[in-house]
């Protein structure tokens, strides 16, 4: 099936129901969502040429129109490549290059970036912004035949967010995004017409992900003016829009809670958060619990099985008599429903509940390969199992503990430490806002544990309160030798903290 037909079907039961939002403003109903992106399917294959499997980008900060050239990018049997506008013009030059993109949707001030490139990058012959003079003309003319596709065919390239390295284009079928939006059903939440979901957080991503169901049941996608996350701004979309659900990286959450505005907001709306794509630690879960209520759900997953391989449903987030409540707040919850997922270990042989190894995952979501790269691909789907790079564990009831990725693990006179469970530590200190834990080479043990500090309200922190408060929770070999206090911790653009940059950080210190 074509994944655009999740519109088609939508617009033909619910014609005059909202499905854009602007802010506030509606933009656009069922039928004008499926009439425009039908007729911009129609220019990009009629009058612009592109031919079925033609790659074609979208450099758009978050906007409603974000949905009508996607949803028109499927019909005509293309294939999406969502690109995080916060990236940098070197970046987005490699995706495009990279991706042999011949088109990219933009959003106006990174289209002027972009003009530039047509004359770099042979593949790419234009840059269409949607504020252009004649955009909106395009999607008045006739409408496309959803175009038929296999459900091996490709629908999205999914750039890996790269905190090492190059971003790798994880290759998501028709099938897969399928896959995802059903598991979505089974495992998170059902929908309703009318329900919201917020892009506070990059409609290229996560959040763009959750708008597939929504758009299966009818639901409303709300861009926020802003094009990102301003939590007044948010708090005032929830106080407007009933039933609403995000998707938010942890870090979003807490700044939502810490935020001036929310002591006098309203968030009787609220639905849902779904957050993921980096460790929510349990004091940060526990306090946004308490100040919102059992509105929670995890999900643990990556570009290469959109956002599933396993989960933590609201019902297990709310359970506070389960006497096992801590390790499972602290988990990443249990195999999502389409999946199979295992622990391996270096030879790639599965390992017994409880110990430690790499995380593989098997199943309908699983992405084809990365593109243009069979040995990454082969390196990484070997053996039919997607090697995620995190380390964990199971227990015995199935619940999945997060370690680290496998280079950020610590080995120091020979044993492993994994950072979270020293940040986890850490956290629970009153004045910790943030922590990154870092191994540091030692001659002697191989590596050492240093952590860096983001102090709460510019406070002063003792390293020997933390040492003490460490030797009460954690081994004593495994606290930090070192800790260095600091403003703010580096991150890349979905928020997710640059170990790399630390370790080169310590490099410059020596
Ligand atoms: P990306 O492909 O950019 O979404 O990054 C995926 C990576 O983010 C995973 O391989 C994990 O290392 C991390 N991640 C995703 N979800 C979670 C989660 N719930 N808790 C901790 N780390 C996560």
């Amino acid at each position: 099936m074509n994944i655009a037909n999740l519109l088609q079907r939508t617009a033909r039961t619910y014609p005059d129901l909202p499905a854009l939002a602007h802010g506030q403003d509606i933009t656009a109903t069922y039928h004008q969502f499926d009439e425009e992106s039908a007729a911009l399917a129609g220019v990009l294959r009629n009058d612009m040429g592109l031919q079925a499997g033609d790659r074609v980008a979208l450099i758009m900060k978050n906007h409603p129109e974000y949905w009508i050239a996607l949803f028109a990018i499927w019909r005509a049997g293309l294939v999406a490549v969502p690109v995080n506008a916060k990236l940098h013009i070197n970046e987005f030059r490699y995706i495009l290059e990279n991706s042999d993109s011949r088109l990219c949707f933009a959003t106006a001030e990174l289209g002027d970036q972009l003009q530039p490139l047509i004359d770099e990058l042979p593949d790419l012959e234009r840059v269409l912004c949607i504020q252009e003079q004649g955009y909106q003309n395009l999607k008045l003319g006739p409408a496309l035949p959803l175009q038929s596709v296999r459900p091996d065919d490709l629908a999205w390239l999914f750039y890996t967010s790269g905190t090492t390295g190059k971003p790798k284009g994880a290759m998501i079928s028709h099938r897969n995004l399928l896959v995802a939006t059903l598991s979505y059903f089974a495992d998170i939440t059902s929908l309703s017409p009318g329900d919201a979901v917020i892009h506070a957080a990059p409609q290229t991503h996560g959040s763009g992900l959750y708008g597939l169901p929504l758009v299966a049941k009818a639901g409303i996608q709300v861009t926020p003016v802003s094009g990102g996350f301003d939590p007044a701004e948010t708090l005032d979309l929830i106080a407007h829009f009933p039933n609403s659900c995000f998707f938010f990286a942890p870090t979003m959450v807490h700044r939502l809670i810490a935020s001036p505005a929310f002591a006098s907001a309203d968030t009787s709306n609220l639905k849902l958060i779904v957050y993921g794509g980096g460790p929510m630690y349990e004091a940060d879960i526990r306090q946004a619990i308490e100040a919102i209520g059992p509105k929670f759900a995890q999900i643990y997953g990556q570009g290469e099985a959109p956002m599933t391989i396993t989960g933590l449903s609201s019902s297990l987030i709310e359970n506070d008599t389960h006497p096992r409540r801590s390790e499972i707040l602290a988990s990443v919850g249990t195999e999502r429903t389409d999946v199979e997922v295992q622990i391996f270990d270096q030879d790639d042989n599965p390992l017994p509940t409880g110990e430690i190894g790499e995380i593989v995952v098997r199943g309908d979501v699983v992405m084809l390969g990365y593109w243009k790269n069979q040995e990454a691909t082969d390196e990484t789907l070997r053996g039919g199992w997607l090697h995620t790079g995190d380390m964990g564990c199971f227990d015995e009831e199935g619940f999945l503990t997060l370690k680290d990725r496998s280079k950020d693990m610590i080995i120091s006179g020979g044993t492993n430490i994994y950072p979270r469970e020293i940040e986890e530590a850490l956290l629970t200190y009153p004045l910790v806002e943030e922590v990154s834990v870092i191994g540091r080479p030692h001659s002697d043990w191989g590596e050492e544990v240093v952590a860096f500090v983001v102090c709460a309200n510019a406070a002063q922190i003792e390293p020997r309160d933390l040492d003490s408060h460490c030797i009460q929770h954690i081994a004593r070999f495994k606290r930090p030798k070192e800790y260095f206090f600091v403003k703010d911790l580096p991150k890349n653009n979905y928020g997710k903290v640059l170990k790399t940059e630390l370790r080169e950080r310590l490099k410059i210190k020596n």
